[in-house]
């Protein structure tokens, strides 16, 4: 995951600290050492996320925080504010401004990327809702305006077997949200099985039962797959490495006991509000109110909005250094289903593998039908190596389960050749992409079919850096 961080202190070796652990996870780091200048700079560069030292002379963290999040232009931007020695006076200030989140000073690294982490996935989820309703607009389709996602009513499940520890919990979110509380994790896989939850909040210090258990149950199944995990974990030497596996297993964030309230609320509202946007990105109903824009019969984009949404993704990814990934997927042999079974068995077919695709791929992609029996899938952020994977999900999808013809007692194999390629900065075109993707895909056919191919000349391109620090 890559993304521009802005670092805003006004003690430089705090500013060369933060520089130095974010650029060595590759992140793209800027920064600035007093309130005005972070402004400018916030406007001109459009950081993906602003780390914000609250102590500084002239303008403090807070006024800056109030004043990115009252400009209509950079307040869809996260703030972490960079706080004393938990403060919770300054933490509540800094909630009152706008703050996303907050960070102890001496940053600890696990805090820090999670932290970041979290917020460049729900930015991300804004950025892409951002850019879908411009593409909207161009059809004339008028959306709400999404700025800010409510986090009201959220259903909150939370796995916590001591009675003070959630009462707590119930406290801080109670008012705003719909707390389910369970101390037995079985019970709770089965109520994530619902599929109804915004957030789990998992408790790692279970007295009858092992909490990371349930995270890797929750992230293994379907319908739980996307739910935000929040992690509490008692400050020991034990917790904090059962809290990095914690992370390695895709949890989302953590907190650490004693919790405070208001630390907790900001980090389930992150959480929440991520969730939603990628619940209206995956929800198609909402995202095309108009069918100018949709297929009518898979409900997918059509090819139209799609060509206009891959113009402003790639001009978006020649700015950023983040590659757009694409597969056109062809279903094969489709038209011996028509010719065999009938043209309703084949729109069936057709009805399926879009549903299939739409449950195959992230909130933040794009799934169209292209063509007859040609779809297409555009990934923002995903590199070739990334984009293959999701093709081979694609084509596994597909080929698991037989699908249903519109004769019940009959159910067909169907199977899916898929070409791949990725975007190459700011060179590229929406024509060349689809072209090198249409290519490799006529490779697939001409290879026997039911296979993933990726264009020859993505694939130089890839190992170019590699064999030349080989050389070297
Ligand atoms: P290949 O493996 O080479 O892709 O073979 P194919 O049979 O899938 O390819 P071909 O392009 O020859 O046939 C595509 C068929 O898809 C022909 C067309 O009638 C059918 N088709 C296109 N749109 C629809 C549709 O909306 N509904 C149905 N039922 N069939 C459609
Ligand atoms: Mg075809
Ligand atoms: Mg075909």
């Amino acid at each position: 995951m890559s993304a521009r961080i802005l670092v805003v202190d006004d003690v430089l070796p705090n500013v060369k600290l933060l520089e130095a652990k974010l650029s060595r996870e590759y992140f793209d780091v800027l920064s600035a050492m007093n309130g005005a200048d972070a402004l400018e700079m916030i406007h001109r560069e459009q950081p993906d996320i602003v780390l914000l030292d609250v102590m500084m002379p002239e303008m403090d963290g807070f006024e800056v925080c109030s004043r990115i999040k009252a400009d209509p232009d950079t307040r869809h931007i996260p703030v972490v504010m960079v706080t004393a020695l938990s403060d919770t006076a300054d933490r509540v200030r800094g909630l009152e401004a706008g703050a996303d989140d907050f960070l102890t000073k001496p940053v600890n690294d696990i805090a820090l990327f999670a932290r970041v982490k979290s917020l460049i996935r729900l930015k991300m989820m804004m950025d892409e809702l951002r850019l879908r309703e411009a593409t909207s607009n161009n059809f004339g389709v008028v959306e709400p305006e999404q700025d800010q996602m409510s986090v009201d009513g959220a259903k909150v499940l939370v796995v916590e077997d001591r009675d003070i520890y959630a009462r707590n919990i119930q406290q801080a979110l109670g008012d705003q949200n719909e707390v389910i509380l369970t101390p037995d994790p079985d019970e709770a896989l089965e109520k994530a099985r619902s599929g109804e939850s915004d957030l789990v909040i998992v408790s790692l210090s279970l007295q009858q039962a092992d909490g990371l258990r349930l995270c890797s149950g929750l992230r293994s199944m379907e319908e739980s797959r996307q739910v935000p995990i929040l992690i509490l974990v008692d400050d020991t030497p034990d917790q904090m490495e059962r809290l990095v596996k914690g992370l390695d297993l895709g949890v989302n964030d953590y907190l650490i006991r004693p919790i405070d309230q208001n630390e907790l609320l900001a980090r389930c509202h992150t959480q929440i509000r991520r969730k939603r946007y990628e619940d209206r990105l995956r929800d198609n109903y909402h995202m095309s109110l108009a069918m100018a824009v949709t297929d009518s019969l898979t409900g997918l984009y059509n090819r139209r909005y799609l060509e206009s949404h891959l113009e402003n993704l790639m001009e978006r990814a020649a700015h950023g250094d983040k590659p757009v990934g694409l597969v056109i997927m062809d279903i094969d042999h489709f038209k011996a289903v028509n010719d065999t079974h009938g043209h309703a068995s084949g729109d069936k077919v057709l009805t399926e593998f879009a549903t299939r695709v739409q449950r195959a791929i992230r909130g933040i992609d794009l799934g169209a039908r292209y063509g007859g029996e040609e779809f297409v899938v555009v990934m923002p952020e995903a590199d070739l190596e990334a984009s293959v994977k999701i093709a081979e999900r694609l084509r596994q999808a597909v080929e698991k389960d037989e699908f249903d013809t519109a004769d019940e007692a009959v159910r067909i194999p169907i199977t899916v050749s898929i070409g791949v390629s990725s975007s190459r900065g700011a060179e590229d075109s929406p024509a060349e992409i689809l072209r090198r993707a249409d290519e490799a895909l006529y490779q697939a056919k001409n290879a026997g079919r039911n296979r993933v191919e990726v264009h020859e000349s993505d694939v130089l391109q890839q190992d170019e850096p590699r064999a030349q620090a080989q050389g070297a």
